[in-house]
């Protein structure tokens, strides 16, 4: 790892092990096949399996549900290495540990925890999290039109989510909708079930090695089991996202260490002039942009690790670490870009690819801006994310 301040000092003998093994498998089974995969925008179904593994699905759950009960760092430098390849590997990783197991874990009962997790944590079952409508996704509680109507023993789910990662992949999808009496709820349905569609999206310019659907659901008829008893309100779907963006925050720092060795190794070979471009001042100016971005987000990134597994983290700290982390590497990404010239342009090399998909990362888990709002707001405790937002529960998206 590019680590400038010595981070991995401060990692666990066991994290860094975790670390290099995922770092050394990536590269022997990923890297080489990436920019292909990205360009026939095509996901490597077959390393699902591999990733179970490897660990990398749930690690951080309890060894009875399929889990390695390991640290949150764990799960940190895990995300690290899966984006310094791909965004769109470490999207499919996210998912499935923070978006679907995760609320499983916290919110199933007990019969749902030993059925999906570990069928789950090995690969054997994909999941996916709709939360998302068509209609603005920074603010899912007044644009969420899912419906789900109470008949008999049965719920009975009408709605359509877009923006689905994993949705034409996934065994089972975590669908939150609202019921009967306006609270927001989870279900786990089979995506088998009579009436459920999930429709590709096409013609993405960004994380392309990912699976993005839209999930249809006409009249979903699913037993009062597949109901997430443990939670009500937008909290369920809200603290899901928090572990997902603790993921992002050590994440795109794997894409920002990539895309700086790339620029770094272009400019010390390229020469213009009669010297290497790494000897002019604006390209040292880029690079020591990178690195010093790269060294601050790893350190905010173990931090937070640290108040994870100590129970303090607060959302609005999350937030920040996603919002700051993700801008930095996308800046990254455009200045390595910039400096490999014409060549920057291909998928040769791996920075604007990068680049495109860090457009997705910023976009994705809460904006850029509705993280500023929301660490506005808690600075502050002045709203400005707007008067439809429940003043405690709209630390939206
Ligand atoms: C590739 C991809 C994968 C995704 N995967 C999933 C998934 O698996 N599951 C899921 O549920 N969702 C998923 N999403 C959806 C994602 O979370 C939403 O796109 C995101 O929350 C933004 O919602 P939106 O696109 O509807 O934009 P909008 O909410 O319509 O926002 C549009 C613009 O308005 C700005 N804005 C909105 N409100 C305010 C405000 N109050 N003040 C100032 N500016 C504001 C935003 O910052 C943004 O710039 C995915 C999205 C993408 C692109």
């Amino acid at each position: 790892m590019f680590d400038f301040y010595q981070v991995s000092d401060l990692l666990s003998p066991e994290e860094r092990e975790v670390q290099r093994a995922a770092r050394r498998f990536l590269e022997a089974e990923a890297l080489p096949h990436i920019a292909k995969w990205w360009e026939e925008a095509e996901f490597p179904t077959h390393l699902i399996r591999r990733f179970g593994e490897m660990g990398f699905l749930g690690p951080s759950l309890p060894t009875e549900y399929g889990g390695l009960g390991a640290s949150a760092a764990t799960y940190g430098v895990v995300s690290y290495e899966l984006e310094r390849i791909d965004s769109g590997l470490r999207s499919f990783c996210s998912v499935q540990s923070s978006l679907v197991m995760y609320p499983i874990w916290a919110y199933g009962s007990e019969e749902q925890k030993r059925f999906y997790l570990p069928k789950l944590a090995r690969g054997e079952l994909v999941g996916c999290f709709g939360l998302t409508e068509a209609d603005g996704g920074s603010d899912p509680d007044s644009n969420m039109k899912t419906r789900a109507r109470r008949d008999g023993d049965d719920y009975v789910l009408s709605g359509s989510k877009m923006w689905i990662t994993n949705g034409n992949l996934a065994h089972i999808a975590i669908i939150w909708a609202k019921d009967e009496e306006g609270e927001v709820r989870g279900f786990i349905v089979p995506t088998d079930s009579k009436g459920f569609r999930a429709n590709k999206i096409h013609h993405k310019a960004s994380l392309r090695a990912s699976v993005t659907s839209e999930l249809v659901l006409e009249e979903v008829r699913v037993p009062k089991s597949a109901l997430l008893p443990g939670v009500k309100g937008l909290k369920g779907p809200l603290s899901c996202l928090t572990q997902a963006r603790f993921g992002i925050a050590w994440g795109a720092l794997g894409a920002l260490e990539a895309v700086y060795t790339e620029a770094l190794e272009f400019a010390k070979s390229r020469s213009t002039f009669g010297a290497p471009i790494a000897r002019r001042q604006l390209v040292q100016e880029k690079l020591v942009r990178m690195a010093a971005d790269h060294t601050k987000g790893l350190l905010l990134a173990w931090r937070l690790a640290q108040l994870k597994d100590q129970g303090k983290l607060k959302p609005a700290q999350v937030s920040l670490a996603k919002r700051d982390n993700v801008r930095a590497a996308l800046n990254g990404a455009r200045a390595a870009r910039e400096i490999l010239g014409g060549s920057g342009i291909t998928l040769e090399y791996h920075s604007i690819r990068h680049m495109l998909n860090l457009e997705t990362v910023d976009t994705y888990e809460g904006t850029h801006d509705i993280h500023t709002l929301i660490l506005g707001r808690e600075l502050t405790g002045e709203n400005a994310l707007g008067e439809s937002s429940k003043p405690k529960e709209a630390a939206l998206r």
